[in-house]
């Protein structure tokens, strides 16, 4: 009876609604189908060209932060693709538009890297890894970028052997990779955000926080804050300070319940962890502005576009620009620090020192330590 009732029930509301009074054009269901398939080629082509940005824009700072870093992975400089990584619906609309089929193949060359530097180029088949033949089948995607994976990384310090498919030519390579910073550059398409964060192991960048970052020099800058964060062990030391508030606040509680028979259900641990993580987040954030000129300033971008970032994030969040600060300075506070900042590395610049930040006394600059160590007698 139930099934009936709604049913009849909509009938009567929508026979009381109003309705339009134009004739609007009907929309036939191929047109529709095509359109969607042009506006799902528009959004793959929008994220295609930001995702390049963003690594043509981070990688040359995770190399040229190197030696601020303390792990390193090996960066040949090209990224790979094959049309079973495109989803179905736009593939052939994809395929169509760019060079990519059926074999693993290079998306991407970046410049000032290893494999540009021998002529690789965008579109070149992947025909043979050192000693590995790729198979013609490659329904099994996920097993051949494993095994591919497994071949670079037994030659991670040395050259690689890369044999491609150009046209009618085959062409053979040796490349060697670069050493670059060890952490995972993700553009995140999902988050809706404008937002950019490292968890220490990544850098995230939104997709719409790199579409307000229209500028490639304000975007570096700001890369580098997170690699800063990343670089100084900002996320682990935050994680410290949050065990070291939390361990009296939970051996307050133990006290509550043993004693008194009261159960905060660890509300006062919780609040006293967060209070821990935050309690030196505006000093976190203010080192990382002044690391990030640093890693910003080895890239050869201008030095002056690194505090017009911090102008944009005025713009972003008006509320930013001045008041209390609970978990970062203002963003008027940031551009007159960075253009401090800016006056000593051009001091260093000039006088051709290292590009290190300077350190309190007794610290140790990031990533020098090992060799300051084996330097001691
Ligand atoms: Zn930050």
């Amino acid at each position: 009876m139930r099934n009936l009732l709604i049913p009849l029930l909509m009938v009567f509301v929508l026979a009381g609604c109003a309705t339009p009074n134009t004739e609007v054009p009907e929309v036939e269901d191929v047109a529709r189908k095509l359109e969607e398939q042009k506006q799902h080629l528009f959004v793959f082509k929008n994220r295609d060209a930001q995702r390049q940005r963003f690594l043509n824009i981070s990688l040359p700072l995770m190399k040229s932060a190197g030696d601020l870093c303390e792990t390193h992975q090996p960066e040949w400089g090209i990224r790979i693709w094959h049309d079973k990584m495109i989803s179905e619906g736009v593939r052939s609309a994809i395929k169509r538009e760019y060079d990519v089929g059926p074999y693993l193949s290079i998306r991407d060359v970046f410049s000032g890297f290893p494999a540009e530097k021998v002529g690789v180029k965008r579109g070149d088949v992947l025909l043979k890894v050192n000693d590995w033949a790729l198979p013609a089948d490659q329904s099994d995607l996920k097993m051949i970028l494993a095994k591919l994976d497994e071949t670079l990384k037994k030659n991670k310090n040395g050259d690689v052997e890369l044999v491609v498919q150009r046209g009618e030519e085959r062409k053979r390579f040796f490349i060697s990779p670069d050493a670059i910073c060890d952490y995972k550059l993700v553009l995140d398409f999902k988050d809706q955000e404008r937002n950019a964060f490292t968890d220490g192991e990544r850098i995230v960048v939104t997709l719409p926080f790199m579409e307000f970052f229209q500028d490639d020099d304000e975007l570096a800058s700001v890369i580098s804050h997170e690699m800063a964060h990343a670089i100084m062990g900002h996320v682990e030391a935050k994680q410290r300070n949050a065990t070291l508030a939390a361990a009296p606040a939970f051996l307050a509680e133990m006290a509550l319940i043993f004693l008194g028979g009261v159960n905060t259900g660890g509300d006062l641990t919780r609040a006293a962890a967060a209070m821990g993580a935050n309690a030196y987040s505006v000093d976190f954030e203010k080192e990382a502005d002044y690391v990030g000129m640093y890693v910003y300033a080895r890239t050869g971008r201008p030095l002056e576009k690194m505090p017009d970032a911090f102008r944009r994030i005025g713009l972003m969040s008006p509320r930013s620009i001045a008041g209390e600060e609970t978990t970062h300075p203002t963003s008027a506070k940031r551009f007159v620090a960075l253009q401090k900042t800016l006056e000593e590395v051009k001091n260093k610049k000039k006088q051709g020192l290292p590009l290190l930040p300077n350190m309190k006394d007794g610290e140790i600059a990031p990533g020098q330590k090992e060799d300051k160590e084996s330097q001691a007698p």
